[in-house]
């Protein structure tokens, strides 16, 4: 009989994304196995450590984008993924090498065999019954495809071995995963999966070797959003608060919350919107033949996925998208179509139409806040504010808001808060629309961004 599921929730986010089009990176190559096929030699060892795999034996196994595929590169990931040395704690809770030694021995030691789902519940990826101390780790087919990187399946892989040590969840009483069942650790002191989760992403994001710049990227995001959504007891993550404005020539730049200095970090491959996302930043392009890209902070952008690159007909309806943790909207000129119950499956929405007024813009003049259930939109007629209260859409007059139509862009970073106007100029919005001159030249976008300064370390 089986009583007790121990499911990583990691999905829960994915689907929250896939919702609105902010998938994942398409392409799954972490440099490391760029050619695709795992050696013949080390396909042996994988036989010997998990004996479902004998029949592979001796045999190099490349990637054909079956399921077997996508698992084998996860487990040879693991056998295969080096760290600098040495691996310094930070100095909040997000890495305390509590799971920093052998990372191949600790998964072939507490799990025997992978046996891969035909279908499992929406938003789970992977699964064990820690009751029973059975070594099998069930895995579902939405970890198996494209949509996870060999990093993702890493720290998922590690998350469930933590489990058959005697690590179950709880049910989050308070935070985005509020009400959701098995959803949250009660203190990453604990050390338990979600802690593994935590400082797996973080070990990867800081000190993992050969990753691609995009996918340590992630990583980094994925241990901080872990850290701040799976806890009952708040964790303390070190974090800094910055801006970054693309200008007309592509380029991106870095600004410090007190509007003192720009330096520039990178260029663009496109023009376009930068919208904010639980996982990072995301281009919008200009050009609406093009898809949707992720944005580093060097400004280096590489495609996703999703259901806004998939349906190019309708692009040209969208005017900005807002994403929370566990909720999504996309917003056009006269309705915004809300993804809210993370409970239900995330391809379910409603659509709320606008009434009085065209929408202009996405507003954060309390900050990005996406552990919150509402947001500002500017519209021609005023600001509105957008929410998923009641678990249903919602779009009310922004009483306590108002935002000048000549911005185009609100953002706040630390205690400041920074319009862009139509014309391309900034304004210190914290000290009276003080125009903010740090040669720039005309500004095309900007957005904010939070780090945590664990990952500034070198
Ligand atoms: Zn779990």
């Amino acid at each position: 009989m089986k009583q007790l599921l121990l499911v990583a929730m990691l999905g829960l986010s994915l689907s929250a994304k896939a919702a609105v089009g902010i998938g994942p990176i398409s392409q799954p190559d972490n440099g490391s196995n760029s050619a695709g096929c795992i050696p013949a030699s080390e396909m042996t060892q994988i036989a010997k450590d998990f004996t479902q795999f004998s029949n592979l034996s001796g045999k190099e196994f490349c990637n054909d984008n079956s399921q077997t595929a996508y698992l084998l590169a996860g487990i040879e990931f693991i056998r295969k993924v080096q760290f600098t040395q040495p691996m310094t704690n930070s100095a909040d809770q997000l890495f305390k090498n509590n799971f920093s030694g052998d990372w191949n021995k600790y998964l072939t030691n507490l799990i025997h065999t992978f046996q891969i789902e035909q279908s499992c519940p929406v938003g789970v990826i992977a699964f064990v019954y820690g009751f029973f101390h059975q070594n099998t780790m069930h895995v579902c087919p939405a970890a198996l495809t494209n949509a996870f990187t060999p990093l993702d399946l890493a720290s998922v892989f590690m998350h469930e071995a933590r489990h058959i040590e005697g690590y179950p969840h709880t049910t989050c009483s308070q935070g985005p995963r509020a009400g959701l069942n098995g959803a949250c650790d009660s203190k990453i002191s604990d050390t338990g999966s979600y802690d593994v989760t935590v400082e797996t992403y973080a070990q990867l994001g800081q000190y993992g070797k050969d990753i691609n710049p995009a996918y340590r990227a992630l990583a980094q995001a994925s241990s901080f959003i872990y850290a701040a959504e799976a806890f009952q007891t708040p964790v303390q993550i070190n974090k800094d608060e910055a801006f970054l404005a693309l200008n007309t020539d592509r380029e991106m730049y870095q600004i410090d919350s007190g509007l003192k200095a720009a330096t520039k970090i990178g260029a663009t491959a496109n023009f376009g919107h930068i919208a904010k996302s639980k996982m990072g930043l995301i281009l919008i392009p200009e050009d609406k033949n093009l898809p949707m890209s992720r944005v580093f902070i060097t400004g280096e952008t590489t495609p996703i996925a999703g259901e806004y690159n998939d349906n190019a007909a309708t692009r040209g309806n969208v005017v900005d998208y807002y994403f929370a943790w566990t909720w999504n909207a996309r917003i056009e000129k006269n309705k915004v179509q809300f993804f809210c119950d993370k409970r239900q499956n995330p391809t379910q929405s409603v659509v709320v139409q606008l009434g009085a007024g065209e929408a202009l813009s996405v507003v954060y003049p309390e900050g990005y806040t996406p552990e919150k259930n509402y947001a500002y939109v500017t519209t021609t007629k005023g600001t509105v504010k957008i929410s998923c209260e009641g678990s249903t859409g919602q779009i009310v007059a922004a009483n306590n808001v108002t935002v000048d139509t000549d911005l185009k862009r609100v953002h706040k970073a630390g205690s400041t808060m920074l319009g862009l106007t139509n014309d391309g100029q900034l304004l210190n919005l914290s000290a009276n629309s003080k125009r903010v001159d740090l040669g720039l030249g005309t500004v095309v976008d900007v957005t904010s961004f939070t780090r945590a300064t664990f990952f500034d370390k070198k």
